[in-house]
């Protein structure tokens, strides 16, 4: 679908060949806004059926998404099963639009910061484009997942002495120096991770628990939801409920205290280890729109269902990937209930 780019924080518009993911007036963040109002989606039988509902772009159709959705052991709960995407996270459906971006752009190499799993998906679809991938990674990723991606998919990693929040600093500065692509936690991703709503629209939730690190996923499935609210796909929106890790809950303090403050992130939960989401201010606002809640998990409950995971269904989640399911166990709400299950890549 045709679309301009528009800063949340001054307003100053773009058209779609702005190539940068920042507004170069203000630093702010972009949005993607359709000049059309998008199209209901009959059936999805490929990820790529959504390409009416996502920016207009020439994209290498890529197999991505449309993962399974499992029913649970327990009554009402379905599992999101994000870790059959290619590089076993949610991540890939942003990815698939951004290396598109980079490429439309004439671009040859892109950069981002990652707690691991953005490392990979992003130079997993970089390779396949042919684009070099520059990737600022935190101190907490392990040095076998890094090994793993630099040796599999040619990327360019390195190692900060600090967290995701300073692995982003460096980033948007790499991009900036060396006039790279920057990619990550930014518009183009957003409206790759929406399709996630588009997928479970049709089991009609009434809750969705997600996990949040920087907050892009939660803030796409939300824009979706107006859209679907809006195509009249969904007559009543699901609550969503966003889960922060108990030693990294910036959205949780947040959200009493209306205000976002950067948190040294302690969890072992490696993949929402975000100090400052960046998408925070926005997924609390659009939460409160659409009545959603954010809940707070330990360390020590996650390790205990990562275990009980793989007994009962033979699969591999890292951490945050099961914190959804925690989630759900300490509101067991009445109705249908989706945990969402973000990565295995432990
Ligand atoms: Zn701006």
């Amino acid at each position: 679908m045709d679309y301009y780019l528009q800063c949340i924080e001054c307003g100053e518009t773009y058209d779609r060949h702005y190539s940068n993911q920042i507004c170069e007036k203000c630093g702010g963040l972009l949005e993607v806004v359709y000049k059309k109002s998008l199209p209901k989606i009959k059936s999805i039988s490929s990820f790529w059926d959504l390409e009416p509902v996502l920016p207009y772009g020439r994209y290498r159709k890529f197999e991505v998404g449309l993962t399974k959705t499992i029913k649970a052991k327990e009554k009402d709960l379905w599992l999101k099963l994000e870790i059959d995407n290619p590089t076993h996270s949610f991540k890939d459906r942003g990815s698939v639009i951004e290396v598109a971006k980079a490429r439309e752009y004439g671009f040859d190499e892109l950069v981002c910061a990652s707690t691991g799993n953005m490392a990979y998906s992003l130079a997993y679809y970089a390779k396949a484009y042919g684009i070099k991938a520059k990737i600022f990674v935190s101190k907490n990723v392990s040095k076998d997942k890094m090994e793993y991606i630099r040796k599999t998919h040619d990327a360019d990693i390195t190692k900060i002495n600090g967290d995701f929040t300073m692995a982003q600093r460096h980033a948007e500065h790499y991009a900036k120096v060396n006039n790279v692509f920057l990619t990550g936690d930014y518009c183009y991703r957003k409206e790759g991770q929406k399709t996630i709503m588009y997928e479970l629209a049709k089991i009609k939730p009434d809750y969705i628990f997600v996990p949040v690190g920087n907050a892009t996923l939660i803030s796409g499935m939300l824009k979706a939801l107006n859209e679907l609210k809006n195509s009249k796909v969904l007559s009543k929106a699901p609550k969503i409920i966003g889960v922060e890790a108990e030693k990294c809950s910036p959205l949780y303090k947040a959200f009493k205290t209306g205000k976002l403050k950067y948190e040294k992130p302690y969890t072992k939960a490696d993949a929402i280890a975000v100090g400052y989401p960046t998408f925070g201010n926005q997924a609390i606002d659009m939460l409160k729109k659409f009545n959603g809640s954010i809940i707070t998990v330990s360390d020590e409950e996650m390790i205990k269902e990562q275990r009980r995971f793989y007994d009962e269904y033979g699969l591999v989640a890292e951490l945050a990937g099961i914190a959804s399911i925690v989630a759900y166990r300490k509101i067991m709400p009445k109705g249908k209930s989706v945990a969402i299950i973000s990565g295995g890549n432990v």
